[in-house]
């Protein structure tokens, strides 16, 4: 059975090996460790995420959460404020985002073995530099994972809190090359590329362009002296939208403005990449994550609250591996600022859901 005082000293136990983003080594080695000795096979992939399984009956089902904390993160003092609550002392994150999903994922396992009885085959999938870019979970080893429904416990809010869409998010990086002249003597022999590179931000998408989609540029760089013509400039932007065909023609307006500020300057190099980072997607009904977690919601008698996000998880990237996901709450709230805090009813509601999900269909 799915145990408070259990789940709580893991969930602290966890929070105080600390890993920001990058710096994983030490929680990675620990959550190894506790699935092994759970009984579950666990290793670590080329990238460092922690991958395991349990054997089970019928279609396997994978858990997961990222093992990674954004900053401030070092050094987290939980304090608990009445019985159901526990929070940072107020000078660092709390850092259930996501080590409360780590430990319901290690409490879950632990319930099963202790209860006995038939259940799932059950695949973990505990990532690295989630808060970063969803690395781990880009260079997941998937040959190790076979589930075809992933439950992603990674969200603010009790478990009926789901994210129920989340963007396209594409982006991309623009090099403009010029020549370099000194801009006193010979301005004429230069070719500048700041100002070529203008030409190109300013007729990138920026700003809102409907509810669902927005796009930015973030971030240039280029020039090395007051009194040289630049030869370098670098643009980096992004797009998102929770409608995949709007995302595409933004960027297809973006590749043509680029195209057509190349012909106007064919002294410069302009190098252009745009990529997808993950896909976005739309929770149905029929969806068999939401269908499987839906159903358990509801048993429980609680109602799905799926919402719209603005940004991806790891549940996006596993949708773009064939892996339905669902990312719903965990109890968390007030995540990645230093008032962050945990409801404990709500980490085992969250926890016996899942432990629920992972006995239904168990063939
Ligand atoms: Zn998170």
């Amino acid at each position: 059975m799915i145990n408070r005082d259990r789940i709580v000293r893991t969930f602290l136990e966890l929070v105080a090996i600390e890993s920001p983003s990058g710096s994983e080594d030490a929680v990675a080695a620990e959550i190894e460790r506790r699935l092994r000795a759970l009984g579950a096979e666990a290793s670590q992939d080329a990238h460092g995420n922690v991958l395991g399984r349990i054997a089970g009956h019928g279609e396997p089902l994978l858990l997961s959460a990222h093992m990674d904390t954004v900053e401030p993160g070092r050094g987290i003092k939980p304090v608990f404020d009445g019985p159901d609550i526990i929070r940072s002392d107020g000078t660092t994150i709390l850092g259930a985002d996501n080590k409360a999903g780590c430990a319901v994922i290690l409490e879950v396992i632990e319930s099963l073995r202790e209860d006995g009885g038939a259940h799932r085959a059950v695949e973990v999938a505990v990532s690295r530099g989630e808060e970063v870019g969803l690395l781990g979970a880009r260079n997941m080893d998937y040959s190790r994972i076979s589930a075809k429904v992933a439950l992603v416990i990674d969200s603010g809010g009790p478990p009926a809190s789901i994210q129920g869409q989340a963007p396209f998010h594409h982006t991309y990086d623009i090099d403009v090359f010029g020549r370099s002249a000194h801009a006193g003597l010979e301005p004429e022999k230069g070719i500048p590329a700041i100002t070529i590179a203008a030409e190109i931000v300013s007729g990138l998408p920026q700003g809102r362009f409907d509810a669902e989609t927005t796009g930015n540029v973030g971030r240039i760089q280029g020039g090395l002296v007051r009194n040289a013509v630049p030869d370098h400039c670098r643009i980096e932007g992004e797009m998102r939208s929770m409608d995949e065909g709007a995302v595409q023609a933004l960027q297809g307006q973006a590749e043509a403005h680029v195209e057509a500020v190349r012909g106007r300057h064919p002294g410069a190099r302009i190098e252009a990449s745009f990529r997808r980072e993950y896909p976005g997607y739309r929770l149905t009904e029929d969806d068999p994550a939401a269908k499987l977690l839906y159903g358990v919601l509801q048993e429980f008698g609680m109602e799905p609250d799926p919402h719209p996000v603005g940004g991806g998880t790891d549940g996006n990237v596993f949708r773009g591996h064939g892996i339905a996901s669902v990312v719903f709450g965990r109890g968390g709230y007030n995540q990645h600022t230093r008032d962050e805090y945990l409801v404990i009813p709500e980490l085992l509601d969250c926890a016996r859901v899942i432990e629920r999900a992972v006995r239904s269909g168990a063939g």
